[in-house]
């Protein structure tokens, strides 16, 4: 159990805390990490450790993620799983969420399988120490070179379209471990960009050539399919969608079957979301997971398939709440009667979210945790680009240059999709747990921003 704060508390940094916590508090539900606190000086403190001076040492911008949520996430899931459903399971990290050595071991050391969709995240897990056996390659143009890395690591590869399935064909000289994603035509109210299940969608088999895929396939020895996979979206709040695709899977599960295919595994994706205001009310994990292994067990009994080995693959809600940026204050502008702008030393290059989906963050001031908030300002980054702004009108208490903002919930693609716009260092990462903090990855130097540059000689 985590102490808070004095229940009841609002109008502070003290608001976005829950009133208690515990291991069975569900992080996707949460707005700070589990093992937020604020300390006697009224400081932001995340695993042990005063967010003010990791600031100080490590300097901002800085990811702090925090080990505790992250485990008690991958625990969630993998426990829930266990509890709902009677065969076997295996929950993957979708690793594009964030992608990096220490999250892939971390994931790996929690039972955890690690879903990859490039050479790069591949190249990364394996780094990290990924079985094999947990490697899942993800991906609806992958090259050549990917595949080749693919086999020759012994991962499972999820093929996405035709093109793939034939080059496999040619590359593969052994039999490789395959699964088939397919377009289940199931529509979730989610973001336009991050709806992937409907049938106008880039990713996957369309249902309508599941025959002459399970015959190709059939007809290829060296493609073993072990299963069929779906994903349908991201930052998904409703369960139907959820509890509509196993029908359809299952389905077609028995489908491959009749074709001979040695189907043993279904992947029904991942896309539970998570609160990034206070207005967002997701699932539990338990309860996602509870309809899902109750969906699938539901679907097996009706159309008599033998229970799958069942996998889910989630991202988001794995890391998203685990983790949240500081960054320090600097430069205000007041436009009069209209609004004040708060300027961070970071931005759309270390969270392109607002920029990309008009995504909202909630933030609180790390040295000044119990100040009333009697202001209203738009937090503004540091690039030049006018849409550069991570957080539109949010109450906050009167501030200075130097205090320590933290925009909450950020472990979820942002470190993933960061850029080096305008030149400016990727921020360092640290992992947080039980007052000690480990660098997981380093603040870029001027030095790594010119490593890659090359000057011909006729221009000097
Ligand atoms: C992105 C992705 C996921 C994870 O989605 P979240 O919304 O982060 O849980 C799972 N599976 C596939 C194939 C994906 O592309």
């Amino acid at each position: 159990m985590v102490s808070t704060h004095p229940a009841g508390v609002r109008n502070s940094g003290y608001q976005y805390f829950s009133e208690s916590r515990s291991t069975t508090t569900s992080p996707n539900q949460e707005l700070l990490p589990l093992t937020a606190k604020v300390n006697s000086n009224d400081c932001l403190e995340i695993g042990g450790c005063d967010v003010t001076a990791l600031v100080a040492q490590f300097g901002s911008p800085l990811y702090i993620l925090d080990e505790e949520t992250l485990r008690t996430a991958c625990r969630q899931y993998r426990d829930s799983f266990k509890t709902f459903y009677a065969g076997e399971s295996q929950v993957v990290y979708a690793s594009k969420a964030w992608n990096c050595m220490a999250i892939c071991a971390i994931v790996h050391s929690e039972g955890l399988a690690v879903e990859v969709v490039s050479g790069g995240e591949l190249y990364t897990a394996i780094q990290a120490g990924v079985a094999p056996e947990k490697l899942y390659f993800h991906g609806n143009n992958k090259s050549v070179q990917e595949l080749q890395l693919a086999i020759a690591s012994n991962c499972t590869i999820i093929v996405d379209n035709w093109l793939e399935l034939e080059t496999l064909a040619d590359l593969a000289k052994l039999p490789v471990s395959i699964m088939l994603r397919l377009t289940p035509g199931i529509e979730c109210h989610t973001h336009e960009y991050i709806r992937t299940g409907h049938l106008d969608s880039k990713f996957g088999f369309d249902p309508n050539q599941i025959d002459q895929v399970f015959k190709f396939v059939s007809n290829n020895p060296n493609l073993q399919c072990i299963g069929l996979h779906a994903h349908i979206g991201s930052q998904i709040f409703e369960l139907q969608p959820h509890q509509d695709l196993p029908g359809v899977m299952v389905q077609w599960l028995k489908k491959a079957a009749d074709y001979g295919l040695p189907v043993t595994h279904l992947n029904i994706g991942g896309g539970l979301g998570i609160r990034y205001t206070e207005a967002d009310d997701p699932p539990s994990i338990a309860e996602w997971s509870k309809v899902v292994c109750e969906a699938v067990t539901a679907a097996c009994q009706e159309q008599q398939v033998p229970l799958p080995k069942l996998m889910c693959e989630p991202g988001r809600s794995l890391i998203g709440s685990a983790c949240v940026t500081a960054y320090t204050l600097g430069s205000r502008k007041e436009v009069p009667e209209i609004r004040t702008y708060l300027s961070v030393d970071g931005g759309m290059s270390d969270n392109p979210r607002p920029i990309t989906y008009q995504s909202v963050y909630r933030a609180v001031v790390a040295n000044k945790m119990s100040a009333s908030w009697t202001e209203t300002v738009t937090v503004a980054g540091k690039h030049c680009e006018s849409g550069d702004v991570l957080i539109k009108d949010i109450s906050l208490p009167p501030t200075q240059p130097g205090d320590v903002l933290v925009v909450l919930s950020t472990g979820a693609y942002n470190y993933s999709m960061a850029s080096n716009y305008n030149r400016v260092p990727r921020p360092a990462a640290v992992l947080v747990k039980d007052g000690e903090a480990n660098v997981i990855i380093q603040r870029e130097t001027y030095q790594d921003l010119v490593r890659c540059d090359r000057l011909p000689q006729r221009l000097i």
